[in-house]
């Protein structure tokens, strides 16, 4: 049986186990999916261990992916993010990072053609950041803003895009095509709003990378008549694609997307 897992710290409410052993079923693959607390300072031990043991691969989490480019060999993407979700063990030990194109399968599976779309992304950490990139790669004309507005200045300059502060959102939202949270806000109940949703209309989409809830800048943007994507599929796509590298398998995305919704429901009870 090959071995599988995702390295965290906490891990215990990790919804991966579920989605990747769910994916291994309907493959037909003899594997398991399993969850690691390592903690940062045993993550080259860990990493190490796993390629000895002969894992089939990994998939780091909170707060172990920048730490991970001192010990595997990070492919470009993953290199220009500066961080990794995805290690495989092959001649090498490499690094991927699969959360932007995760967030982008997400997008245009619900018919958005990324390529010119004026894009407004609020956030400029590690998900932020590898959103950024791999929409930069795809050709969106990309707009950033961040609480810490020399973090967005700083992500914007390296992928020729425009920083703001959050302040500028009153502004930047109304011409927006697509505005995307890759935020923490919104994860918890009673997290107060990044901006007016009176400021959206029809036409935009708007997507929360928070996954665990309905955020308040879904509900304005249902109200507003806008399309609102939550965070799940980029969940499932960011999974999808780990299993894709590993595997080289097609992933059973319906599957992978049923196991997640379940665990989510089981969480609520
Ligand atoms: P991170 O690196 O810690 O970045 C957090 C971001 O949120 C930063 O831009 C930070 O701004 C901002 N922020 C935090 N509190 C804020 C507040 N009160 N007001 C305004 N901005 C605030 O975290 P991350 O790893 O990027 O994760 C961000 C979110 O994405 C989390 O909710 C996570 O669950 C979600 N996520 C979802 C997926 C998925 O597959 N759906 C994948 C990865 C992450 P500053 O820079 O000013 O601190």
């Amino acid at each position: 049986m090959k071995i599988f897992g995702i390295f965290g710290d906490p891990i215990v409410h990790s919804l991966s186990p579920a989605m990747q052993n769910a994916a291994f079923r309907a493959l037909g693959l003899d594997a398991c999916y399993l969850p690691f607390r390592i903690t940062k300072d045993r993550l080259g031990d860990a990493i190490l261990g796993a390629s000895a043991m002969g894992f089939g691969g990994l998939n780091l989490t909170i707060p172990l992916k920048e730490k991970a480019l001192e010990i595997v060999l990070p492919d470009d993407l993953a290199a220009a993010i500066g961080a990794v979700n995805t290690v495989s063990f092959g001649q090498e030990i490499m690094g991927h990072n699969t959360d932007g194109s995760g967030a982008i399968m997400a997008l245009e599976e619900k018919g958005i053609k990324i390529k010119g779309s004026r894009i407004l992304l609020i956030g400029a950490g590690g998900a932020a950041r590898a959103i950024a990139y791999t929409l930069a790669k795809e050709g969106a004309e990309i707009s950033i803003a961040n609480r810490s507005p020399g973090k967005a200045l700083e992500l914007a300059s390296s992928i020729q895009a425009e920083g703001y502060g959050l302040e500028d959102l009153e502004r930047l939202v109304p011409q927006a095509d697509v505005i995307i949270n890759a935020t923490s806000v919104g994860m918890k109940e009673g997290d107060p709003r990044l901006f007016d949703g009176n400021l959206l209309h029809t036409g935009q989409m708007v997507f929360d990378i928070v996954y665990n809830r309905e955020t308040e800048m879904l509900k304005d943007a249902a109200k507003a008549g806008a399309v609102a994507i939550d965070g799940v599929m980029m969940l499932v796509y960011q999974g999808a694609k780990a299993l894709e590298i590993w595997t080289g398998l097609k992933p059973p995305i319906d599957v992978m997307e049923k196991a997640v919704r379940e665990g989510l429901k089981a969480r609520e009870r």
